[in-house]
């Protein structure tokens, strides 16, 4: 036995991160269903580092050095679960198993348990940055035992992206917590380019600009405050041109937006945990809006009313409105996003330093940004915050961004530009910091219907009013 970590699941992912490892002078043990991936990863790169290749899973883990580490990265899911099956009989006490599929945290959940009580160890672990991050350095959340880590750490921390030093990799927490980290970093992915998505398509109403020139806004507001890789390849891809039709590529690209899965699960477990992750849900639905392509075409037959225009105002102040609202609406979607993780957290009870998350996702991964270490100061400074939104530095940007903010969104209702990601982040903003929310109302009409009882402003205890009867108010 040889190899100090192995790989089963060849595909472009695999591979890569195959590769990484190896050229990071790990050797590495590789294996997949099909012998002809294997083949072709050691005659097109075995010259990379030392692979040592297998066709047949017992020859792969004997090739393992002792406890044995595999990383399994095939199709999440069922043949997740038969690979898990298939190496089970052939690991001892003290093996470790890396799931680094996009697996649904509660599937972690239920196979770290069942491979605990044989005595293994299951690290379901959250990689992020597609293929070119599991080549060249990715962000890697791994989520498993303390003792785990210890192996695996020193092992992927060389092989993530690294900023300033700083490595891209840090151990999560017990069970399903990399997962449930990479699962939100979906979510907030999804949010991110909604809010990118409606940005562009305001300067494109309200400027009557074309693609190619809203690519200079975006390349501008890069070196800003909203630096990210995001904003970046959004640069990229508004001012790229198709060749056939000599058309903008985004005009000529159909506007039905797809989706894997993450962004869905993502919504549904903060419906579960109570968390009100209104941009990522937003960003969820609009792709599934823009999917319904037959309702779509009888609405737009249905009301054929043109909307309305934007306000003449002047290029300058309404490019550097929607960068103000951009930025305020995605402070709130992260804010949202951290929530999220750290109700995840406590309901797992998996001890989730936030700063710490922040910090693995400024490289390799897709939503990078310069922001990310605005996040984590916020944390290490105060661990306890009762949200981001009210940590100095973001709540100096949105304060200074609400009245643009506003404008922003009551002109695009007005020309009927559709915003649901910054609507609804202006909306759980004013939400949040009302002095009194209708929820007084809601509560009169759950006691007046089904007697469910409310608590007073003035005094303690619950309350109930005999509504069909002469309308007293009992103690309940
Ligand atoms: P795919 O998701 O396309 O999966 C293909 C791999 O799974 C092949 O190696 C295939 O083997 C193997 N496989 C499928 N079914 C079985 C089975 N029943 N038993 C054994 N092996 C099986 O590959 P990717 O590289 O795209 O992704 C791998 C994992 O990484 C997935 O979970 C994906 O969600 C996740 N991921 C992907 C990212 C991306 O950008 N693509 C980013 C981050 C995570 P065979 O060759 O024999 O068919």
């Amino acid at each position: 036995a040889t190899a100090q970590i192995g790989v089963t699941g060849l595909a472009v992912m695999g591979r890569n991160l195959a590769r990484n490892l190896a050229r990071h002078g790990f050797t590495v043990a590789v294996h997949n269903r099909s012998p002809e991936r294997t083949r072709s990863l050691i005659a097109e790169h075995g010259g990379e580092g030392a692979f040592v290749p297998s066709e047949s899973m017992a020859d792969f883990v004997a090739s393992l050095e002792r406890p044995r580490a595999v990383i399994v990265m095939v199709k999440a899911g069922g043949p997740t679960d038969a690979v898990i099956d298939e190496l089970m009989p052939l690991l001892e006490a003290g093996d470790i198993v890396v799931d680094c599929g996009n697996a649904h945290f509660a599937d972690t959940r239920r196979r770290e348990e069942a491979l605990r009580g044989h005595g293994l160890h299951f690290v379901g672990t959250g990689v992020s940055g597609g293929e070119e991050g599991a080549l060249h350095g990715p962000s890697i959340m791994p989520g498993g035992s303390d003792e785990s880590y210890r192996k695996l750490g020193p092992i992927f921390e060389r092989i993530a992206a690294q900023v300033e030093g700083t490595p891209c990799c840090r151990h999560i927490g017990p069970d399903g917590s990399g997962h449930f980290v990479k699962m939100v970093h979906n979510g907030i992915e999804y949010a991110d380019m909604q809010l990118i998505a409606e940005a562009y398509d305001l300067l494109r109403a309200g400027l009557s600009a074309s693609p190619a020139e809203i690519a200079e806004i975006f390349r501008e507001w890069n070196t800003g405050e909203l630096e990210s890789f995001l904003i970046e390849i959004t640069a990229d891809v508004l001012a790229h041109t198709d060749a056939a039709t000599g058309r903008p590529f985004v005009d000529v690209v159909l506007d039905q937006a797809e989706q894997k899965g993450t962004g869905r699960w993502t919504v549904q477990s903060a419906l579960d945990l109570g968390i009100p992750i209104t941009a990522i849900a937003e960003a969820t639905f609009a792709r599934s809006l823009s999917g319904h392509a037959d309702q779509r075409a009888a609405a737009r037959r249905a009301f054929t009313e043109a909307g309305g225009t934007f306000p003449g105002v002047d290029r300058e102040t309404f490019v550097e409105d929607v960068r103000r609202a951009l930025l305020a609406s995605k402070i709130v979607a992260y804010a949202q996003g951290f929530d999220h993780i750290r109700a995840g957290s406590r309901e797992y009870d998996w001890g989730i330093d936030l700063g710490g998350t922040a910090t693995i996702w400024r490289g390799g991964c897709i939503i990078r940004a310069r922001f990310l270490d605005r996040i984590r100061q916020a944390y290490d400074a105060e661990p306890e915050l009762p949200t981001l939104l009210v940590a100095p530095w973001f709540a100096d940007r949105v304060g200074a961004g609400v009245p643009a903010w506003r404008r922003v969104v009551a002109d695009a209702a007005r020309a009927g530009v559709p915003t649901p990601a910054f609507a609804s982040s202006l909306a759980w903003f004013d939400g949040l910091r009302a002095e009194r929310l209708p929820a007084a109302l809601i509560q009169g009409l759950r006691d007046n219907f089904g007697a469910h009882t409310y608590h007073r402003v003035d005094r303690a205890g619950t309350f109930h009013t005999l509504w069909a009867g002469d309308r007293s108010e009992v103690e309940a």
